[in-house]
């Protein structure tokens, strides 16, 4: 028997840090691509910090991004999960989903590459439509390549196509003055809630059901209440700073 079948494990060093506007899980778009005015940026450190590792990589209008689920890697994992596409109620291989709770916490997206800023000797990659959370450790970056990586007529099952029914999203009198006071710092602020609303990110066992509850989300500094107004529409009602000189 040889070494690595003897040691079961890998190990593998950080190679950068995601800043996300999403603080927090709740409200994460469940795949990239869905909202694509979620911006935010990977910050490389250590060794991987080098303008050396992304030469050329610039010519890539997308890149893959393999990152650690950090924020949910503590509760373990679990062979069968409940998908929210099938309505969270029925269970299936969690290797037939892209749920967090996976034997090893690694999750991969498909990112848009918008620049790749080197100051100071410090690389730093502008990706946006993303469904990180901020913080996430990355673990590997590589450019996308669609000849290779997209299969149109691919089956996938469950999940074929993007989820079709959207919510409207609507703000009332007091957001759109907050929307106005931020927009200064937050330029997409308006679109950015629209598109991450739009998406319905109540547990899917409220679907198609009367909700009366506030949510709050958090998107950067700022805490974003709503409330469901009948089955397909979402009406934003506040919009307030955590950091108070903004
Ligand atoms: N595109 C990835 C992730 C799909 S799951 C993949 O297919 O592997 C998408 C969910 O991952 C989001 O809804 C978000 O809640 C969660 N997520 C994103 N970054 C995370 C992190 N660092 N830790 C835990 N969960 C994370």
């Amino acid at each position: 028997m040889n070494k690595s079948s003897v040691n079961n494990k890998v190990e593998f060093n950080i190679i950068g840090q995601v800043n996300s506007p999403y603080k927090e899980k709740f409200a994460i778009p469940r795949q990239p691509g869905l909202v694509s005015s979620a911006k935010g940026t990977i910050t490389l450190i250590g060794d991987a910090n080098n303008p050396e590792l992304v030469r050329e990589l610039a010519q890539f209008s997308h890149i893959w991004v393999l990152f650690v689920f950090h924020g949910t890697q503590e509760q373990g994992w679990k062979p069968l999960v409940r998908p929210p596409r099938l309505g969270g109620n029925k269970k299936i291989g969690v290797l037939a989903t892209r749920s967090t709770f996976r034997p090893n916490p690694i999750g991969m997206s498909v990112v848009k590459l918008d620049s790749i800023d080197i100051k100071d000797q410090q690389v730093i990659l502008h990706i946006s439509a993303i469904d990180l959370l901020d913080k996430t450790p990355i673990v590997d970056i590589k450019p996308y390549v669609p000849y290779s990586d997209s299969i149109p007529q691919a089956n996938a099952g469950f999940a074929q196509s993007q989820p079709s029914s959207t919510l409207q999203v609507t703000f009332n009198k007091q957001a759109q003055i907050a929307l106005t006071k931020y927009s200064h710092n937050f330029p997409d602020l308006a679109l950015f809630i629209e598109q991450v609303l739009a998406q319905d990110p109540r547990p899917a066992y409220k679907q198609g059901k009367i909700d009366d509850k506030i949510y709050g989300m958090n998107l950067y500094d700022l805490n974003i209440q709503w409330q469901m107004q009948g089955l397909a529409s979402i009406e934003v009602i506040g919009i307030t700073s955590a950091v108070s000189n903004l």
